[in-house]
């Protein structure tokens, strides 16, 4: 067989898989998005069927005869195709050690404890929730044993996230950055300078729906190519051709629905900004978690929290709402889309306290998987932290330990790619403003092409050439350091708090 004619029937297997994969996407989006309160099992149950054909498709043994074909040929290959053989490779070796059955049974269990973590987060009910979450517990346990991991099975629930980390790795970055974080904190909380965001209410959603519309079309998401709905907890879902995101609206807090809505619209951008020709290869898809929390939180902070981004859309904002903003002056608007106040709940964080919140999950997951914390102890454990880091004490479990879905579904290892991607987009923010002089005036313009564009070749276009760390180094010239983190958070908010 030639190389090239293996190469083709490589392709158009891994595409299989993906298409799966999407369908798959799907039916989750429709999970949580419109799905009647009692169709719950039959959706577990397709749910489970789906990700048992989708994993077979990936797990065809026939993938692993044309990588070996494939492999014994490099000489004849591209560079760019070595890069499909090579990530094509890890991820065939990895799918082929997970059993069917317990792909299947993940999957539906998945789907149960989503379920069962929406009606018990309403309840505040931990008790009722804690058989699902040791569940999540067990299987994500077993699947590192499947998969090996480099000295914890912690390290493989990372790497998984974020390909090439450890939790080691992790570990390290997180402890400079508390470091640095934890006195530019307290030097915000002690600032006689308030922001008063609990002056934007009464925000009509329909005129919310506009606004962000308009925004997120305006930044340079293609709407021909994907939507924006409304879920209990926001997400970005689906890949190039089909993007599904959501966001949740409340009359009192403007800024959330709008400012989730540009978050999951820099995730949409990410997956947008691959080629279309390559959905479904290694080069159509994105680095990980925390290169994607990245874009999301690139959009959502460096850009939309900045002063030219709002000379843009302060006017825009006025006009659609100029009961609400008679008594507000520009600078208060500002300090309001920028305030710092330390919060329970992550998703209500301000972007210098949110790093705070991931802290307190690394460190609480780490202890799970160690087994040195046990299920019945976590409420307990995390307030303890809540309190130490935050200075807060969760009420119930609803505003602690339920509060999010990510253990429910089995995401164990997700929630440092937040605070990676912080890093991340720090750091890309510094590279891009040295090379592209005078964004902030392109945002006042409502010109966001030049970053779009910058972000399109330096990271979208890449798909998985590199690992997580690879990239940030062959980007920004240096290794991932929490640093130019540190030094934006100060830059912003020194100015408005620290004068
Ligand atoms: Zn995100």
């Amino acid at each position: 067989m030639s190389p090239t004619a293996a190469y083709a029937e490589l392709l158009a297997k891994l595409k299989r898989a993906h298409l799966l994969h999407t369908v798959n996407g799907i039916l989750g989006w429709d999970e949580q998005v419109n799905l009647p309160p009692d169709s719950a099992d039959l959706r577990a149950e397709q749910l489970a069927v789906v990700t048992e054909l989708e994993h077979a498709a990936a797990g065809d043994p026939r993938i692993g005869e044309l990588l070996d074909e494939l492999e014994s040929r490099q000489a004849d290959l591209s560079p760019d195709e070595r890069v499909v053989v090579k990530v094509a490779r890890r991820d065939y070796d990895r799918v082929v050690k997970l059993p069917p059955e317990f792909v299947k049974e993940r999957a539906r269990q998945g789907s149960l404890s989503y379920h069962a973590w929406a009606s018990c987060r309403e309840r505040s009910d931990f008790a009722g929730f804690a058989p699902f979450l040791q569940k999540q517990l067990d299987l994500a346990r077993k699947e590192a044993a499947y998969l090996g991991y480099d000295a914890a099975p912690y390290d493989y629930m990372i790497d998984r996230h974020d390909p090439g980390m450890t939790a080691g790795a992790v570990e390290a970055l997180f402890a400079e950055l508390k470091k640095g974080l934890v006195p530019l904190v307290r030097a915000i909380a002690a600032s006689p300078v308030e922001a008063h965001a609990e002056r934007l209410r009464g925000f009509p959603e329909a005129l919310q729906r506009t606004l962000l519309s308009e925004v997120t079309e305006r930044i340079g998401f293609n709407y021909r190519r994907g939507r924006m709905d409304v879920s209990l907890h926001p997400f970005c879902e689906g890949s190039g051709a089909d993007i599904r995101m959501t966001t949740r609206f409340d009359e009192d807090r403007p800024l959330d629905a709008l400012f989730s809505a540009i978050h999951e619209t820099g995730h949409g951008m990410y997956e947008q900004g691959m080629p279309l020709a390559l959905q479904g290869t290694p080069l159509g898809e994105a680095v990980g978690m925390g290169v994607h929390e990245s874009q999301s939180r690139f959009w959502e902070n460096q850009v939309a929290r900045s002063r030219g981004f709002w000379r843009c859309f302060e006017p825009r904002l006025r006009e659609l709402f100029p009961e609400q903003l008679r008594t507000v002056s520009s600078e208060q608007l500002y300090l309001a889309i920028n305030a710092v106040k330390p919060t329970l709940i992550r998703m209500d964080a301000d972007e210098v306290t949110y790093n705070l919140h991931i802290i307190l999950r690394f460190e609480l997951e780490k202890r799970l998987f160690a087994g040195s914390l046990a299920v019945a102890d976590l409420p307990a454990a995390w307030n303890a932290a809540a309190k130490e880091l935050l200075g807060l004490t969760p009420p119930d479990d609803r505003h602690g330990v339920l509060q999010d879905v990510h253990w429910a579904c089995g995401m164990f290892g997700y929630f440092p790619s937040y605070c990676l991607g912080n890093m991340i987009a720090s750091q890309l923010w510094e590279k891009v403003r040295g090379e592209v002089p005078g964004l902030e005036e392109d945002f006042a313009r409502g010109d966001f092409s030049r970053l779009l564009g910058w972000l399109r070749r330096n990271i979208h276009e890449q798909g998985r050439r590199y690992d997580t760390q690879e990239l940030v180094k062959v980007v920004t010239g240096a290794p991932l350091t929490p640093q130019p983190l540190l030094r934006y958070l100060r830059e912003r908010y020194g100015a408005l708090y620290l004068r």
